[in-house]
């Protein structure tokens, strides 16, 4: 059982390494932002058109492993249509998934609980979380390049 779920989980990162949605530039962005994973060479950089509190629409692109853009792409599908607010809870929410917490809420992570097992390697999690620094510091509107010497 645990097998099939690590193949199912593999194959979803797989499939958004391979197809990453929403990648390329956004024409209409008003925010953006560049994240960079010294330890492993990720450059992630987000894009984000904001209504008001709204996330209308965010895109990122850039280079990295494949759990790096996994995530850059799940959390764009995500990220759809959220406030700021929202953004960042579930932020929190996917940070505790991989670095403590074994007992998660299936139904608000998504597709996220596919990073489950990142917990394990611990300096994956920055692999994990770069997009979703990079779009925090892009909403923020902070113009640093977000690396992960200072985050995690
Ligand atoms: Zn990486």
């Amino acid at each position: 059982m645990m097998n099939q779920l690590d193949d199912l989980y593999q194959e979803v990162i797989f499939d958004h390494n391979k197809s990453p949605r929403n990648f390329g530039p956004l024409e209409n962005a008003d925010h953006e932002a560049k994240g960079f994973n010294p330890l492993c060479g990720d450059k992630i950089n987000v894009y984000i058109e904001m209504d008001g509190e709204i996330i209308k629409d965010i895109h990122f692109d850039g280079s990295g492993c494949a759990i790096s853009k996994a995530s850059a792409s799940i959390m764009t599908t995500l990220l759809l249509g959220k406030n700021k607010t929202e953004a960042r809870e579930l932020f929190e929410k996917f940070r505790t998934l991989i670095t403590v917490e074994h007992d998660y809420d299936e139904a608000t992570l998504g597709k996220l609980v596919v990073f489950a097992g990142v917990r394990e390697f611990p300096t994956r999690v920055k692999c994990a979380t770069l997009a979703w620094h990079t779009m925090q510091s892009a909403i923020n509107n902070d113009g640093e390049t977000v690396t992960t010497e200072k985050n995690e």
